[in-house]
């Protein structure tokens, strides 16, 4: 048994739960900090990185995040939560949460091209991945620990760091689960 929690400050959250539904597993719409401690692993939504933060911020989730993270325990964030996790972000001094070695620029797809879906490759998901692109990021740079999952033409729009997981787009607003049951089965390996 494997419980996960998608953190409900902003943006789509019921879309994720439905995603992650999977036998033995409790998901869990996460609304207060104490909610975080007994979760084997956590969703960031998409929305708006920078109002995501200031409710963050806000709600005393920042350290309890943090500390989520530096225990190893796996985090998944689409799109505005890609972001969140990103150690850099271009044109910003400091990242948000900053639990991946990547770089990312926010509204990276021109005005013509704000939202569009696509299939995708994603290594270690499947071929054919249903992605919607939100006035989504790019990641720019990984580090040697990332693994580049994805890309769009030669864009990187997904990637891995141990447990934690980021794409530049949202699965969530797809049929397709396949990617949120690939966060479950790291989450399922990191409780082992
Ligand atoms: N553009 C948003 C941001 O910078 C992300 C968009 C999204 O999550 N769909 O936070």
């Amino acid at each position: 048994m494997v419980k996960i929690g998608v953190l409900a400050l902003q943006g789509a959250v019921r879309e994720h739960v439905n995603c992650l539904e999977a036998p033995n597993t409790e998901i869990v719409i996460v609304k207060k900090v104490e909610q975080l401690h007994d979760l084997d692993g956590v969703v960031l939504p998409g929305g708006e990185s920078t109002t995501m933060r200031r409710l963050i911020d806000l709600y005393g989730f920042y350290e309890p995040l943090k500390e989520f993270a530096a225990a190893g325990k796996p985090m998944f964030g689409t799109c505005a939560g890609a972001i969140l996790m990103a150690g850099q972000i271009e044109g910003q001094d400091e990242g948000h949460l900053a639990v991946m070695d990547m770089k990312v620029q926010r509204n990276a797809f021109g005005r013509q091209r704000e939202s569009f879906e696509t299939d995708l490759h994603v290594a270690g998901v499947g071929e054919d991945i249903r992605a919607v692109f939100i006035r989504a990021p790019l990641i720019l740079e990984v580090g040697e620990n990332v693994q580049v999952l994805s890309k769009y033409g030669d864009e990187i729009v997904a990637a891995r760091q141990g447990n934690f997981l980021a794409c530049s787009f949202h699965p969530e607003l797809t049929d397709d689960h396949r990617f949120h049951q690939f966060f479950v089965s790291i989450v399922e390996e990191a409780k082992q």
